[in-house]
């Protein structure tokens, strides 16, 4: 067998590892009826952490030399496809938001010193972190623009100002990179959540079930931080979110394509044994073309995500293609999951099955890393100003 033989034959091997675990532990672990208590989440999630870990599932995007897995951009779709058919799957295999777009970032963007103070300690599972952008109205929000919070120089270091929500993990944060204006424009700031002036308003509710570390407000007032909170070069905030985001949100379609391929299968096993008219759902048309239909946007949602990818490992931009990626599978998932519960009936609505808390998880996705209608009028605009033709 050839040197890329073995390797990929290696590959799926682990992927088969990773099938068995989610099936026969990690679905298992779901308690459905925890799903919205952060704290009980937040216990089954750690001890599937260190089970997967006994396991050898390190991050799958971490270098091995690190502990992780190395995986190409290529092999996370399968990865992450796997991990993601569980509400805790990627939390058990460290590659859940926030913290693995964060340290994809960070791991290009710290110093040495920055990367022993913060990197180590996040890689290692000792720290967890949050991405603090977002803000209340007249704030920041789809228009980067629009970003009121500021860092002024304070002696050697800088005083920070701001208002921000909807912060993912901001409950369990041991530290916040917060986008902050300076004279030179957005920056990057790492905050210790233990700063003084760095206040926790309050856990934001949300549809979404399974949210460890909640969504969360936060107030920065008179927040001081030393010369080493800057990250990068100061005024480059927003083509360092840009960043975090491409594959940010190409890890959110992999995860979620898994997610609502399991609300598929389980509509369809309903669909072969429910009966109306005499005959299984199975055999009414219009169930058959909900499910049709569901295969459709998952083959397609797949095909784009992993062409994506290769664009990454490949080290082509991705800003086009990651926009339209984005847009079609956040909305091709939420199609998929709204069939499934529909084919389930009141049984679909209900906390008895997943369906419901699938359908809640995704429906999100069209809003944050970018709404459909802020891509939709990127891509339209690149379209004309380059003249791409489609
Ligand atoms: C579950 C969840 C997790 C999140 N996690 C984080 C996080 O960790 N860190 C963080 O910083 N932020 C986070 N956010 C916030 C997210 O980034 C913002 O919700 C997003 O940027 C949109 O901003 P907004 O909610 O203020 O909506 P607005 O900007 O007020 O837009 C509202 C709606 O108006 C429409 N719209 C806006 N602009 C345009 C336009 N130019 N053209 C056409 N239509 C438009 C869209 O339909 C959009 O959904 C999260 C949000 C959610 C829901």
């Amino acid at each position: 067998m050839s040197g890329a033989g073995r390797e990929a034959a290696s590959f799926d091997a682990l992927v088969e590892r990773l099938r068995q675990f989610i099936d026969d532990e990690v679905i298992p672990g779901e308690d459905l009826g925890t799903a919205h208590d952060a704290q009980a989440v937040e216990r089954t999630a750690a001890q599937l952490r260190a089970r997967a870990q006994a396991l050898g599932f390190g991050a799958p995007r971490t270098a091995v030399a690190e502990g992780g897995l190395g995986l190409s951009w290529e092999q996370c779709c399968v990865w992450l496809e796997e991990a993601g058919r569980s509400f805790l799957g990627p939390l058990a295999l460290q590659c859940a938001p926030p913290g693995q777009p964060d340290l994809a970032a960070l791991e290009q963007l710290l110093t040495p010193a920055q990367q022993a103070r913060w990197l180590a300690p996040l890689r290692a599972g000792r720290l967890r972190s949050c991405f603090a952008m977002t803000e209340p109205a007249p704030g920041v929000g789809s228009d980067p623009r629009m970003l009121r919070s500021t860092a002024v120089r304070d002696g050697e270091g800088w005083r920070l100002d701001g208002h921000k929500w909807f912060i993912t993990g901001a409950e369990a944060a041991d530290v916040a990179i917060v986008v902050a204006r300076t004279e030179a424009g957005p920056s990057w700031f790492m905050v210790d959540t233990t700063t003084p002036g760095f206040e926790r308003v309050r856990a934001i509710r949300t549809i979404e079930p399974f949210a460890l570390g909640g969504h969360g407000e936060i107030r920065l007032e008179g927040c001081r931080v030393g010369p080493d909170a800057l990250v990068g070069e100061e005024g480059q905030g927003l083509a360092y979110a840009q960043l975090r985001l491409e594959g940010a949100r190409l890890f959110h379609c992999m995860r979620f394509i898994g997610l609502a391929s399991r609300a598929m299968a389980m509509a369809q096993d309903h669909a072969a044994t429910r009966e109306s008219q005499g005959v299984p759902l199975a055999e009414h048309q219009m169930v058959q073309a909900h499910v049709a239909d569901a295969h459709i946007d998952l083959y397609a949602a797949r095909l784009m995500t992993r062409e994506v990818a290769r664009d990454l490992d490949a080290g082509r931009s991705i800003r086009h293609s990651s926009s339209m990626a984005k847009v079609f599978v956040s909305e091709a998932v939420c199609r998929v999951a709204d069939s499934a519960v529909q084919i389930t009936g009141a049984l679909g609505v209900s906390e008895d099955l997943p369906l419901s808390m699938i359908l809640r998880m995704v429906r999100p996705f069209r809003i944050y890393d970018g709404a459909s209608e802020v891509h939709r009028a990127a891509i339209a605009r690149r379209a004309f100003t380059r003249r791409l033709r489609p």
